[in-house]
């Protein structure tokens, strides 16, 4: 690999290597002033974290590229002096998922180079990806899909053959786990101090992130703002339809978070084949924080990851959670409607 490609992948140990040999020491990557440019890449890379996700834009410049790897550091300095969960899981996530869109337009060689990274030994076969079964087990088992499950997958001799795009799904979660399993790294308290103006900035964004999930901003229950995936999960259970168990949760959990009530979820899930009302009771219950936590319905990442995003559209694009796509809805119709008054009163 070269400087273009650890900027893509910043968090090989190639790549760390790459850095160490760099002529700088790297304490002067958070204070010195000629690297300002760099510490504000970092900054974006947690926000855009925290926002909708890391984009790359590493044009063939070797200066942009170093750039790029360099602000990976940053990035990690910056999330381990916030040290937040929330974030930390977040900011893993989210440079897992913009590596993974790489991976998967790397040459099959590349790949098993990278692979190779994370101790995981791969070989072809008629176009597959063949790894041991254990390491396919170690990734794969937080992937919730039923396609993941170890007996839905082809195995001979301890090996499982896997598709380029599965193989870098595969990928992506090594990453993440390995990003998320390095934070918070321990910073000394002064490169902390150094980077206050950055920090502060991350501190407001993640608290407005935050904020968003806010229980108490959606009191009133507004059915036309529902994203497509609880529309799906809504209309498959007045159908009679049985929900998976991950969606249920969703579900209840996102109609507990927009301010409905227990009684009528209840009321809702009466007409499903399985219905048990103790049971539903003591479900809803339990997320509504019965046992002391209130839960956040799941984001679209998990969503997704659990096969639970249906019927995406334009507006999905623009958010990362259904609660947001609740609120954004929200605010498009009114202040549709609110033009619509202004119009009648002229
Ligand atoms: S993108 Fe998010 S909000 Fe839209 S359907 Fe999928 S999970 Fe629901």
């Amino acid at each position: 690999m070269d400087v273009f490609k650890f900027a893509y992948f910043p968090f090989v140990n190639a790549a760390a290597k790459y850095v160490e040999a760099l002529d700088f020491k790297l304490d002067e990557l958070f204070t010195e002033r000629a690297f300002e440019p760099i510490r504000e890449r970092g900054k974006s890379r947690v926000l855009e974290a925290i926002g909708d996700g890391i984009t790359r834009n590493i044009n063939p410049d070797e200066g942009r590229a170093k750039k790029e790897l360099l602000s990976y550091p940053v990035a990690r300095i910056l999330v381990s002096c916030v040290n937040d969960s929330y974030l930390i899981k977040r900011y893993a996530l989210s440079e897992a998922k913009s590596a993974f869109e790489k991976v998967k337009e790397l040459r099959d060689d590349e790949i098993k180079e990278l692979a190779a990274d994370f101790n995981i030994d791969s070989s072809m076969e008629e176009k597959l990806f063949v790894i041991h079964f254990s390491d396919y087990i170690r990734y794969a088992n937080v992937i919730h899909e039923p396609k993941w499950k170890l007996v839905n997958r082809n195995m001979d001799r301890g090996k499982v053959s896997l598709s380029r795009e599965d193989f870098s799904r595969i990928m992506e979660e090594a990453i993440r786990k390995r990003i998320e399993s390095g934070l918070p790294a321990a910073v000394p308290p002064e490169i902390c101090e150094s980077l206050r103006q950055y920090l502060e900035e991350i501190r407001n964004a993640l608290t407005v992130r935050k904020s968003e999930f806010n229980i108490e901003e959606f009191k009133e229950i507004m059915p036309d703002c529902f994203p497509p995936c609880m529309v799906h999960a809504l209309s498959n259970g007045q159908a009679g339809v049985n929900l998976a168990h991950s969606m249920r949760f969703a579900l209840v959990s996102f109609l507990l978070n927009i301010g409905m009530n227990l009684e009528g979820i209840i009321e809702l899930f009466k007409v499903s084949p399985d219905f048990d009302e103790e049971r539903t009771r003591y479900q809803v219950n339990h997320i509504h924080g019965a046992t002391g936590t209130a839960y956040t319905s799941p984001s679209c990442a998990t969503m997704t990851t659990y096969g639970n995003c249906f019927g995406k559209e334009a507006l999905c694009d623009r958010i990362s959670h259904p609660l947001s796509y609740y609120r954004k809805k929200a605010w498009i119709l009114k202040k549709g409607m609110r033009g619509e008054t202004k119009k009648q009163q002229i």
